[in-house]
């Protein structure tokens, strides 16, 4: 057994990062103790504090870690689960880290949690933890604009955020920058269109950017793009059902959707709207009319499929079933699903895996945008679209002329529309994954890398040197 691994064998979720990291520490020469520091938690704040439900009073956990300060703010989700420890929220801050390099946010990692089920406890009562944890955060100065910018995560969306925004807003009142201390917030709170579905549409984009290069899909047996794969999605969450809804009006085919109670299959697609109004009537997916039932929800990910897209939470591939995995290409929306274990097992196997610090960037790439749009206080595209629907109308007038034509008032409509807020939030997202998709590929080729997953540690690393090269070390 090696010193990172648990007595029952397992690696810690930490110790998973960091032999990903040491994997790819091989590809980079560089001072030891450089390597040792990007790969250390900077701050570690474990808090308990109580809240009266009811007439009894709870003593609520949760954590709040900066896992690197090389830029600041620090930037990461909340996420409220019985599963958050210590260990899980270090792991996720310091994904944050390598995420935000590899797309060009310039962020460091962190990430919180609070240890409660919110599926069991009332609105009234998330409400009130959400708040007394955000002045927890406060009183320590974990979190503002300039400090550390908390998101939605895993049990956490909007209504949390904006939770955050208002208790932040009433204990520093007169902050002009108050907006930018979290995002994921509703639009009418300042929040940005695009960013509740942007994780999953980044999902998307890293997947079908992968599914046009000629040689990854032959080598493992499929033709080039998107239409007619057929794809199995675990967790119809944000992320998931997001990345779902994109893949399905694609004209990928969704044969199965798995979440917490079983999963549904149909071998000629599901609906995914659909699943979607049946999930939220019936508050299950089971029973969906047009599929069929899996009782056991694990076992839709060995069911035969061309792409699997684990959505829901970590560790669900592990050395038990990786084995059975028949995907043959691993989209890791969630964070990390598969342990190293069953990374190599599938590694072996010749799988494509997309990796999450990649992959699920989506998220914190427009986060970035949303706090720009908050310290600019402008939304986005309000300046220029009248101006860009003008200079193209005098275009087009000129075109008419010379060719002698007219055009049809389709087609002028498409041509003269100045650019929304929603326009420019997806083109940059677009452009983001795109850009870092290729980033990583040409690596992999370049340094001869034997996966994604380390290439894109590897330009994360490099990334994360050069700034602490030009910072230079504090006395
Ligand atoms: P969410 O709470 O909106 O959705 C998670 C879904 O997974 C829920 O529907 C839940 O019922 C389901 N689920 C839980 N256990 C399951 C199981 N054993 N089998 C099948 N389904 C199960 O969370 P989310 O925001 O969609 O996050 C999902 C994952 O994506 C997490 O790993 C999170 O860290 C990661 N992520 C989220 C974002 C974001 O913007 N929300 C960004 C980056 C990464």
């Amino acid at each position: 057994m090696s010193k990172n691994q648990n007595k029952t064998g397992s690696y810690s979720f930490f110790n998973c990062i960091e032999k990903n990291f040491d994997k790819a520490a091989r590809f980079i020469s560089i001072e030891k103790g450089l390597l040792e520091q990007i790969k250390a938690c900077n701050s570690v704040y474990r808090m308990h504090f109580p809240v009266k439900i009811g007439k009894e009073i709870k003593v609520i956990e949760a954590y709040r870690v900066q896992h690197s300060h090389h830029k600041l703010p620090c930037k990461g989700g909340i996420r409220y689960s019985m599963k958050v420890n210590q260990d899980e929220i270090m792991t996720l801050a310091a994904l944050m880290t390598y995420k935000c390099a590899i797309v060009d946010v310039p962020f460091g990692g962190a990430k919180g949690g609070i240890k409660i089920d919110p599926q069991t406890i009332s609105s009234e009562n998330i409400e009130k933890i959400t708040r007394r944890y955000t002045s927890e955060l406060i009183k320590k100065n974990f979190i503002g604009p300039g400090i550390d910018v908390p998101a939605p995560d895993y049990g956490t969306g909007e209504r949390e955020m904006s939770w955050i925004f208002d208790t932040f807003l009433s204990l520093r009142s007169g902050d002009v920058d108050a907006l930018a201390c979290v995002t994921g917030k509703p639009v009418s709170q300042g929040g940005v269109r695009g960013r509740k579905e942007a994780t999953g549409l980044g999902v998307f984009y890293g997947i079908r950017e992968l599914c046009h290069v000629k040689e990854d899909m032959y080598s493992v047996g499929l033709d080039v793009g998107l239409v007619g794969k057929k794809i199995i999605i675990q967790g119809l969450g944000n992320v998931g059902y997001h990345a779902a809804s994109f893949f399905h009006e694609s004209g990928a085919i969704i044969i199965a959707l798995a979440e917490r109670e079983g999963a549904i299959y149909n071998e000629k697609g599901l609906n995914v709207s659909k699943v979607f109004l049946h999930l939220k009537n019936n508050g299950s997916i089971l029973n969906f009319p047009e599929a069929k039932n899996i009782e056991n929800t694990e076992k839709a990910l060995e069911l035969e499929c061309d792409i699997l897209i684990p959505a829901a939470l970590e560790n669900v591939i592990h050395k038990n079933n990786a084995n059975r995995i028949k995907a043959k290409i691993i989209g890791e929306a969630a964070n990390g699903p598969i342990t190293p274990e069953a990374d190599e097992i599938l590694d072996k196997k010749g799988v494509i895996i997309v990796p999450d610090i990649y992959l699920n960037a989506g998220g914190v790439t427009v986060s970035y945008f949303e706090w720009l749009k908050n310290l600019s206080h402008v939304r986005y595209g309000r300046m220029e679209k009248k101006f860009r629907e003008n200079v193209n109308a005098e275009f087009l007038k000129v075109i008419e002329t010379v060719c002698k034509k007219t055009i049809s008032i389709e087609e002028k409509k498409m041509i003269l529309r100045g650019p929304r807020e929603i326009d420019l939030v997806r083109s940059g997202l677009e452009d983001t994954m795109i850009n870092g998709f290729h980033k990583i590929c040409d690596l992999k080729k370049s340094l001869k890398i034997e996966n994604m997953r380390t290439a894109a540690f590897v330009l994360s690393i490099n990334k994360i040197i050069d700034s602490y090269e030009k910072l230079g070390i504090f006395p």
